[in-house]
């Protein structure tokens, strides 16, 4: 079978579904999360839902039994996931698993942002593990910019401390089926894809367009880093995460998320989804 964890989440669904689209059989595929009331829709279509939780190491071990492969989606808790991700690593290697696939971050090896440390140090679990495993490192979503669209026009404008740097986003439907995609393919251990969106865009770039698909005219503010965190405490984020939010923006100012491989393309066989679709189809249902 091929396990996916985290398959309650937005990223998992996608995975889910693209897995079928490829025509893996739905009792082959065990979808795995806390939450699994979310997926009763998978179970109507024949795919085995199973119970996760990364913090219960025995309820890990139940649902990897029997994985021939896996896809390790990294845990959503910042902070708690390389002792998470060391769970599933640890039950997938007295599994025997034949491949182990992570979602790791874009340019893990040499990246600065806080948010890649866990990353970091789940890739280094792996090779320490001796269990086969590929790494998904993941650029940034779309929908990370889509998905605070109302927000946006509720301000009037975009603030954010990425300078002019440069973010190669690509929607989660993409890593999705990028993920899929080497779920089902041969000879995939030992391997490293650097993923993210065909074309990269700046805070200013992501500004026009979203002013193009609303008709409002929106700017892009840069601000020092503190002061984007005051930004985001002021709208209810907890101030943990607006750290984390900055510290990433100075990475994309510095070419951290720039992905220029074309590994998703490749993997995926399409162009990836452009900022421009991303943003009007969030424009239009806003
Ligand atoms: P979601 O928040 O939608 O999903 C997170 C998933 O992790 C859920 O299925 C959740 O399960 C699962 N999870 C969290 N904690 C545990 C736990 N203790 N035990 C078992 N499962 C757990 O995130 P996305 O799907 O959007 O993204 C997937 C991952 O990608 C994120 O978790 C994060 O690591 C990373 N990410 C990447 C971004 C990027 O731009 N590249 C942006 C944001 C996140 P349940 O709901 O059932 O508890």
């Amino acid at each position: 079978s091929i396990v996916v964890t985290g398959a309650t989440g937005q990223l998992g669904r996608h995975v889910l579904e693209a897995l079928l689209e490829r025509g893996v059989p739905a009792e082959e595929i065990v979808a795995a999360g806390r939450s699994v009331g979310k997926l009763s829709d998978f179970a109507e279509r024949g795919v085995q839902v199973k119970p996760m939780d990364y913090a219960d190491a025995d309820s890990v071990a139940a649902t990897l039994k029997g994985a021939e492969r896996v896809l390790l989606i990294s845990g959503s808790e910042v902070g708690q996931r390389v002792q998470q991700h060391r769970t599933v690593i640890e039950a997938a290697k007295a599994e025997g698993v034949e491949l182990l696939a992570y979602t790791s971050i874009a340019n893990a090896d040499t990246t600065a942002m806080k948010l890649a440390d866990e990353h970091k140090a789940t890739e280094a679990l792996l090779r320490e593990s001796g269990v086969p495993f590929v790494l998904l490192r993941n650029g940034w979503y779309l929908e990370n910019y889509t998905e605070q669209l109302p927000g946006t026009l509720a301000q009037g404008a975009l603030a954010g401390s990425a300078g002019e740097g440069k973010v190669s986003g690509a929607a989660r439907v993409d890593y999705a089926h990028a993920a899929a995609a080497v779920l089902v393919a041969d000879a995939q251990a030992g391997k490293v894809y650097e993923l993210g969106g065909d074309d990269a865009f700046s805070m200013a770039d992501l500004a026009a367009e979203i002013s193009a698909a609303t008709g409002k005219a929106i700017k892009y503010n840069d601000l020092p880093a503190e002061e984007y965190v005051g930004v985001l405490t002021g709208v209810g984020v907890p101030e943990a995460f607006a750290e984390i939010l900055a510290d990433s923006d100075l990475g994309i100012a510095r070419g951290d998320l720039l992905v220029s491989t074309g590994d998703l393309r490749r993997l995926i066989g399409r162009p990836t989804t452009s900022l421009g679709q991303a943003v009007s189809s969030a424009a239009a249902s806003a």
